[in-house]
């Protein structure tokens, strides 16, 4: 006997319709890509969401056409996430700061039809349409600009184009199961690979993320996330704001300190989602002109491990509690998020504050689970390290044009991270599985190592790499970045491990360098750093 209740597809339209619905006053605040701010609304972005995907019927476009976007967060590609997914068509976001060869390969993997683009990237894309045989229609995310017309044959202006759009289109309907928006892996090793989101798995990550224990927007939040849209769709935080109606900040193109402090202050914003090296700038940012963050209440803190160096300061300087959460493109992305339990708060503060650095707990719909090299599990004592390996409803079965097979492992997927978790499924990363450091045997957490570096005050940043070693195979070595004014040697900035770990893995030495390298999501690239390095134990 089947229940007797009222279904219908979950759909990431019905998200923002929700948001125009019952919030269409709630503002959404939106730097352009000149820098001026616009304040529209809710009300807004869901008809112009309709209008857009009008637009994109009349153009005549197969069911489930990608239509892709190099674009900054503001309002325009907010319209586009909904619109596009509503009209049954799918959301490619691209990241601009791929190589281009990169780009043209994602754009023609993906057989992108339509592309909408910010000034920012006439250029960028003026440079490689030619290359790009799919690509039927480009479309400026602006008002008429005749300047910007004159570099891209045929080029169609956002606004002109939903101009002729019907604020009232009714949206198609379609399994929940439809794709609705299509990421491709940041990638530090051969060709990205594409991961296809559903409606069905874009809406259930957005409940979950919604939720009190996980990182719980609501309608009073002024939310301002910094991840990039085209990072595994802003963290889902676009949607997830749409369901409950929470005013939305976005910044535009300037993520350095100063512009995300005047944000905050200026739109009163009390979530800020981001990666570690955002905050970095926005925290010397804020000591430098005297921000307090007054309406900050909580960072979300994810894509690399966020020091607690930086989460202590939050508390401290500010009193924002720092969410760290884990996840990944394959994931939609969330995985883990760390919040307190109940029993937590009765055990002394400073062991409460410990509790709080790793990554986290599963929310409902994850699980998560490390296995050792032959795939048997391990368990969950919080001291067995293993592979970390995932599934749930918001994970990939198979990567796009690929096969469940090439993709899965008797079902779950395999991150590429070493972990261990605790008995209530806290999880901490320890490396990426091809970064941990071996030495004569043992397992070295180069995570472990950089969360203690990157609190040296003399320091800017670090990572730490293994390095070849003639008797232990590979010994862990710091590449590290001095702090501006600062001429710190060796021996000091090693001093900061000592009582922190066992001797045994202490970095043998120091290498100092200007910058270190770093993806186009802000993950620095190991591998980089161990051709540049990776013999300076072998010299002489
Ligand atoms: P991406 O798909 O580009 O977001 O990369 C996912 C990978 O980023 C994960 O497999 C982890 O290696 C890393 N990552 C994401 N969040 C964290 C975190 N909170 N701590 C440590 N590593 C993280």
């Amino acid at each position: 006997m089947l229940g007797q209740m009222m279904t219908s597809a979950l759909t990431i339209q019905s998200l923002v319709d929700h948001a125009a619905r019952y919030h269409a006053e709630t503002e959404v605040f939106s730097v352009n890509t000149g820098g001026g701010v616009e304040t529209t609304n809710w009300g807004d972005v869901g008809a112009n969401s309709h209008r857009l995907g009008d637009a994109l019927t009349k153009l005549g476009l197969d069911p489930q056409a990608r239509c892709a976007t190099i674009a900054w967060n503001n309002r325009r590609h907010l319209e586009i996430y909904f619109g596009v997914s509503g009209a049954g068509l799918v959301c490619h976001t691209i990241n601009p700061r791929l190589f281009p060869e990169q780009l043209v390969y994602i754009i023609n993997h993906a057989e992108d039809k339509v592309l909408f683009i910010d000034a920012t990237f006439i250029p960028l894309v003026a440079a490689i349409r030619d290359k790009c045989p799919h690509l039927d229609h480009i479309v400026l995310m602006e008002g008429r600009d005749e300047a910007a017309a004159a570099q891209i044959d045929g080029l169609i202006f956002y606004d002109e184009f939903i101009g002729g759009g019907d604020p009232d289109f009714v949206w198609p309907e379609f399994d929940e199961n439809s794709a609705s928006s299509l990421c491709y892996t940041s990638g530090t090793t051969g060709n990205p690979k594409g991961v296809l989101y559903s409606h069905r798995s874009t809406v259930l990550h957005a409940m979950a993320s919604n939720t009190n224990d996980c990182i719980g927007h609501s309608a009073m939040d002024v939310v301002l996330p910094v991840v990039p849209m085209f990072h595994v769709n802003a963290w889902g935080t676009p949607y997830a704001c749409a369901m409950v109606g929470a005013r939305m900040v976005m910044p535009g193109p300037g993520l350095d300190g100063a512009s995300l402090v005047k944000l905050i202050d200026t739109y009163r914003v009390t979530t800020a989602l981001g990666v570690p090296t955002i905050w970095l700038g926005l925290l010397g940012e804020a000591d430098k002109v005297g921000s307090k963050l007054t309406s900050l209440t909580r960072t979300v803190v994810g894509g690399s491990a966020c020091p607690p160096s930086m989460i202590a300061a939050f508390r401290e300087k500010y009193d924002v509690e720092t969410i760290h959460a884990w996840g990944m493109t394959e994931m939609s992305p969330l995985g883990s998020s760390n919040q307190p339990l109940a029993k937590h708060l009765d055990l002394p503060i400073e062991e409460q504050h410990k509790l709080r650095e790793n990554q986290g707990r599963p929310p409902w719909g994850v699980e998560l689970k490390i296995v050792d090299d032959e795939g048997n599990d391990l368990p969950n004592d919080a001291v067995a390290q293993g592979d970390l390996v995932v599934r749930g409803h918001w994970i990939l079965d198979s990567y796009f044009l690929k096969t469940r097979d090439e993709t899965l492992t008797n079902g779950w997927f395999d991150t590429g991270d070493v972990a261990t978790l605790d008995p209530n499924g806290y999880l901490s990363i320890k490396d990426r599985s091809k970064d941990i450091i071996k030495s004569g045997g043992e397992w070295i957490s180069s995570v472990d190592l950089e969360n203690i570096a990157i609190a040296h005050p003399k320091l800017a940043d670090a990572a730490v790499i293994g390095a070849r070693h003639a008797k232990w195979d590979e010994r862990p070595i710091l590449v590290a970045v001095v702090a501006e004014g600062q001429t710190p040697s060796q021996e000091e900035i090693l001093a900061i491990f000592d009582g922190q770990i066992a001797k045994w893995q202490i970095p043998d030495v120091v290498v100092f360098t200007d910058a270190l390298p770093r993806n186009a999501t802000g993950k620095v690239l190991k591998r980089n750093l161990r051709e540049e390095f990776g013999e300076v134990l072998m010299d002489g």
